[in-house]
């Protein structure tokens, strides 16, 4: 056998151990069938065999699965909290047995490495329910004591709520939705996104035994099949996305219909910075790790990196030379650092953006372009790409690639360098490479984005809240401020006084 051939058995062995040939619709706590009767090829971005059919949902599934939702809503709303919080961390236990099958999972699935997966994707999600299973004890209102009364407010959860997640990190976008739903007492119908989901459904499997029928409904298909029944469905109480800005456009106009609240998680074009006193090999690890991570599909990405003239030359060296050691291969592989894009449509849609860069009149510094990966002719694998020459203002630093692409930008003045990491329609994450404190609070203070790391990217603390300012969206997620997302208060006020007020002089 070839070694294209012997690559191409490993991954459908592991497609055949971990995957069904088809899945359903999880509704009220049934597996179901589309009523459209149609069907999606899960593809494998490594090879381009189909891993899986999805279910291709429409109008009537949606109706069906918030129906399903409400109907469930007044039995779970108003079960005890420990109950609550042993089911969201047996959802995390249940993950954390399984780790590597889930990781393997999105390693076919959305060609992410398997150690990415392992170390990245599956300890984040797993950390979302063990998080919010201990939320239910502390979800309570308050008392507000006046002379003549007794105000109390009450914390209730809100109902239905629609999700609706992207393909680059499903796991983690998963537990980030339902967990902080379900402890807060509401109940779910998840919609994960058509071209990357398989992991998603099969975590569904496993939790279906966890949970009363209708509390969590998984809907699978292309987004603009169900976004308006789902949305706009007058017994839905709430949507959350994790997309993009078009789309979120969209589900803002289907939630005016009858103006339920909106969280929106959206894009970035985060700005990186690297000031002339940084310590550049961190540094250089930092924007070459931004760069690769997930192969650069992901939201929080800093890939306009803006580095201090006095230190461009250098830093540029080191930059290039760990993106050298940045293996393409195999993602089953424990050595592969960068796998496939997910998709052939991000895979062309980040091609297009290297030749746009190239029009506008950037240098391609390093890589730029396809690669050739030995064993995977049909792996959708683009080189790590640095852009310089670059001007703030050209498409390739203004708009998101979600690829292995990052801009760097040159500056020598710090009112300047924070002028142009504003200028951005975008404003989710960013890096701050500096020695000098009162500099790194200043110039953190000045970015208007949703999460600034100094001196390290991606430098995820358990509990801070994600989100966006500008067109990056609004609302918070991975803290205990999404509980507040998930339920509403209701001020109840006890009169102490007795009789009547005596305002008609009675
Ligand atoms: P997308 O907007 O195309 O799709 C996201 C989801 O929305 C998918 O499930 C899709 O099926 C669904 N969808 C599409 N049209 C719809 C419609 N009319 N009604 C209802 N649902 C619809 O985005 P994508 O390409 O899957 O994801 C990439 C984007 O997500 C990037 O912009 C990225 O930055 C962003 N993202 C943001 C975060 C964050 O936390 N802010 C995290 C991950 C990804």
């Amino acid at each position: 056998m070839s070694n294209v051939e012997d690559v191409r058995q490993k991954h459908l062995k592991l497609a055949e151990k971990l995957f069904q040939k088809e899945y359903g619709l999880f509704i009220d706590g049934a597996w179901e069938q589309s009523s459209s009767g149609e069907t999606i090829d899960m593809i494998n971005p490594s090879t381009g065999d189909c891993l899986a059919k999805i279910q291709s949902a429409n109008a009537a599934d949606a109706k069906r699965a918030v129906e399903a939702a409400a109907k469930a809503f007044p039995a779970w709303s108003r079960t005890s909290r420990s109950q609550r919080q042993e089911i969201i961390y047996e959802m995390g236990r249940r993950l954390k047995a399984r780790a590597e099958d889930y990781a393997m999972m999105d390693t076919l699935d959305n060609g992410k490495p398997f150690m990415e997966a392992m170390n990245f994707d599956i300890p984040m999600a797993v950390e979302q329910f063990e998080m919010f299973s201990g939320a239910p004890w502390f979800l309570h209102g308050q008392t507000i004591e006046a002379p003549n009364g007794l105000g109390i407010v009450l914390r209730e959860p809100l109902g239905v709520c629609v999700q609706i997640i992207p393909w680059n990190v499903p796991l983690i976008m998963m537990a980030s939705k339902i967990a902080p739903a379900l402890a807060a007492g509401n109940t779910v119908v998840l919609k994960p996104a058509e071209a990357v989901c398989l992991s998603v459904i099969e975590f569904f499997k496993e939790m279906a035994d966890l949970l009363p029928a209708g509390v969590l409904n998984l809907v699978t298909g292309y987004g603009p099949n169900v976004g308006e029944a789902l949305v706009a469905h007058p017994l839905t109480r709430k949507v959350a996305f994790t997309g993009s800005r078009p789309t979120a456009q969209k589900l803002i106009q289907y939630a005016s219909t009858n103006v339920i609240p909106q969280t929106m998680e959206l894009g970035g074009k985060s700005a990186n910075i690297v000031c002339n006193d940084a310590d550049l090999d961190a540094a250089a690890e930092g924007a070459a790790m931004s760069t690769v991570l997930n192969k650069g599909e992901v939201c929080l990405a800093g890939s306009r990196v803006f580095v201090h003239e006095d230190v461009m030359d250098e830093f540029l060296g080191k930059f290039q030379d760990l993106l050298g050691r940045a293996s393409s291969g195999d993602p089953t592989e424990h050595t592969t650092v960068l796998g496939p894009q997910a998709s052939r449509m991000q895979y062309e849609k980040i091609l297009n953006y290297i030749d746009i860069g190239k029009t506008e009149g950037a240098t391609v510094a390093y890589g730029g372009g396809k690669r050739e990966v030995d064993g995977l002719p049909d792996g959708l694998f683009i080189k790590p790409t640095i852009f310089t020459d670059v001007r703030n203002e050209m498409r390739i630093a203004q708009e998101e690639i979600f690829g292995p692409v990052t801009t760097v930008i040159g500056w020598r003045d710090e009112a300047d360098v924070i002028r142009m990491a504003n200028e951005s329609i975008y404003g989710l994450g960013g890096g701050l490479w500096t020695r000098d404190l009162p500099r790194a609070h200043r110039m953190a203070r000045a970015l208007e984005t949703g999460t600034v790391w100094v001196n390290r990217y991606y430098n995820f603390i358990g509990g801070m809240p994600i989100g966006g300012y500008k067109g990056s969206g609004f609302g918070r997620e991975f803290a205990s401020e999404a509980l507040n997302h998930y339920s509403q208060t209701k001020s109840v006020i006890i009169n102490l006084e007795e009789g009547p007020i005596g305002v008609f002089g009675q």
